[in-house]
């Protein structure tokens, strides 16, 4: 009896490394990642701070709005109302010294929601974005959480240093105590918070000196010295930055690239994004340091090679972008291979094929068509029906990638069809929500089919279930809060006596993990002094 030898993917789909076009090359000059930050942190001034210095846009904010910038610029689609440049809602593509950045965005502020811990599946690297006064916030904890499940490498930047805050050491310590990870600054700041003069590169020792620019609309001006004429300069301040950042050498402190690569280090920038200062630095350390895409692993943990048939993977599924078409638009991260539009494509769960004829880059009102792509990018597929988040699509040679998991829900509700003849409508509905994503859908014995619980990371998930419910599935539906925030995976045999407990439910997800729902942490930590022994683990991204 002969025993099969593993499946090969078809070995026409492979590519040659050295062909022109092969994909592995394009991949080598393509950096893809997202910034994670607490809200009003800076990471749309940074972003905006990004387009200036490569070249997408020639001045930064500052149109209107009394502390200078353009009232906030809150989310790119209204930067792009704001000055008629072409950028992305869901990503933005920059080229910066024939490097490709896609800089995928983590929606926040009152529409965060689980997308946003998806588009971490859909990066290779997270630039963690402090306020230098504020320090380690609870949503940057959270999303933090979510990369170091991924396996993210994470680049740290302090901003706003041009305001009072932290000592910068103090700074480094939190980062270090909230993320395990050990801060390896690759700059250190010349003169403390609110001062903010320049910086030390610690690979060369030399000094970067910052001059502001009128309301820090373009990019401010540097001049690079050398230690002798920092000194002369700076004085005693200069020798302060110099010491401190000596220190760090004594506390391995210095740059480590196989452990930023592996999660166990973090390299630390300063910066003050409203001014433009440190944002060369931060370009120049994501083309020399963070990670280009690579071969992805497979369902069963076998790497997807670059230069093969293509494929990617379905992080985000958007409903109503386009007020014009209340179309649906698939965001698809690729991951090998070359995507060329009208390629017919396999939906990997369903086996169903899927046409890509309208393949959109997602620049902002007016949508380009986009004709190819490569690793690393991300392609909108518009009308795409039949594909839910987490999907994997592939060209020639199978391949599955691992689902995107669900995150800890913080939001609860109730729901019912407001009119209960319409229950086969409303069942549809909800298993589709479920499906996409939209909310999580948990059950239990105890409150039947008819009233299923909906549970989400943002409360704006559950307004948009209630909108679908009414305006897809013709079935409005009535909901009611449950006082629950917190949930914690279980396993069976706990179920009957958590249940007994007050405050205290346990849900089932679709993915078939139990979950138990607290009122508060506090209610959950009276549960496991009554019960020693329950099994109660923490969900991603639950901080
Ligand atoms: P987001 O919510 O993280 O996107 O934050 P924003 O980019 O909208 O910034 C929030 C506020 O902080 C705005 O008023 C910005 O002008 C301000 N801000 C951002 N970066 C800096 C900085 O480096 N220094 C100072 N002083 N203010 C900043």
């Amino acid at each position: 009896m002969s025993t099969s030898a593993p499946a090969l993917a078809e070995p026409e789909a492979a590519i040659p490394a050295d062909a022109p076009d092969a994909p592995s090359r394009h991949a080598a000059v393509r950096r893809t990642f997202a910034v994670i930050s607490h809200p009003d942190a800076g990471k749309s001034t940074l972003t905006e701070a990004l387009a200036l210095h490569t070249g997408a846009v020639t001045r930064a904010g500052h149109v209107k709005g009394k502390a200078g910038r353009a009232g906030v610029v809150s989310d790119w689609q209204e930067m792009e109302q704001q000055r008629g440049i072409s950028i992305s809602s869901a990503v933005l593509q920059l080229d910066h010294h024939g490097h490709v950045l896609n800089l995928v965005d983590t929606p926040g502020h009152a529409d965060f929601s689980e997308d946003t811990y998806r588009v971490l599946a859909a990066v290779d690297c997270a630039i963690m974005l402090v306020d230098a006064a504020r320090g380690m916030e609870r949503q940057t904890r959270k999303l933090f959480d979510v990369c170091k499940h991924r396996g993210l490498p994470v680049l740290t930047v302090i901003n706003k240093w041009d305001r009072p805050g932290r000592e910068a050491l103090e700074l480094m310590d939190e980062v270090a105590q909230v993320t395990g990870m050990t801060p390896t600054p690759l700059t250190w700041p010349v003169g403390v918070a609110g001062d903010f003069r320049g910086v030390v590169d610690r690979r060369t020792g030399g000094y970067t000196r910052y001059t502001r620019t009128p309301g820090g609309a373009t990019i401010a001006e540097q001049e690079h010295l050398s230690p002798e004429q920092a000194l002369e300069r700076e004085g005693e301040t200069w020798t302060t930055a110099v010491e401190e950042a000596e220190l760090l050498a004594v506390e391995n402190g210095d740059h480590d690239e196989e452990g930023f690569l592996a999660g166990r280090t973090t390299p630390v920038l300063f910066a003050a994004a409203v001014l433009n200062f440190g944002v060369d630095h931060l370009l120049e350390t994501l083309l020399e340091h963070a990670p280009a895409p690579g071969p992805r692993p497979d369902v069963a943990g076998a790497p997807r090679a670059l230069d093969t048939g293509f494929s990617g993977q379905v992080f985000k599924i958007q409903s109503g972008t386009d007020r014009a078409h209340r179309d649906r638009v698939a965001l698809v991260r690729v991951c090998s291979g070359h995507f060329e539009r009208g390629t017919p494509l396999t939906v990997a769960r369903t086996g169903r094929t899927l046409t890509t004829k309208h393949a959109q880059h997602l620049q902002g009102a007016s949508r380009t068509s986009i004709e190819e792509s490569w690793p690393g990018d991300v392609v909108g597929l518009v009308g795409a029906a039949g594909i839910e988040v987490g999907d994997t699509l592939h060209a020639r040679g199978a391949v599955e990638y691992p689902p995107i998991p669900s995150f800890a829900p913080e939001h609860f509700v109730v729901a019912r069809p407001a009119d209960l003849s319409r229950s086969k409508q409303f069942h549809k509905g909800i298993a589709e929500l479920d499906a996409e994503g939209v909310v999580q859908v948990l059950r239990s014995d105890l409150r039947g089919e008819q009233a299923p619980v909906l549970a989400a990371v943002g409360p704006l998930q559950l307004e948009v279930a209630s909108h679908r419910m009414a305006g897809d599935f013709s079935c409005p539906i009535r909901t009611e809060p449950l006082s629950y925030s917190v949930a914690r995976r279980t396993t069976r045999e706990h179920v009957q006596a958590l249940t007994q407990q007050r405050g205290t439910e346990v849900l089932e997800r679709r993915d078939g993990d139990l979950l138990a729902v607290f009122t508060d942490v506090w209610r959950m930590n009276g549960v496991v002094r009554e019960l020693p022994g329950v099994v109660l683990e923490p969900l991603v991204a639950d901080t």
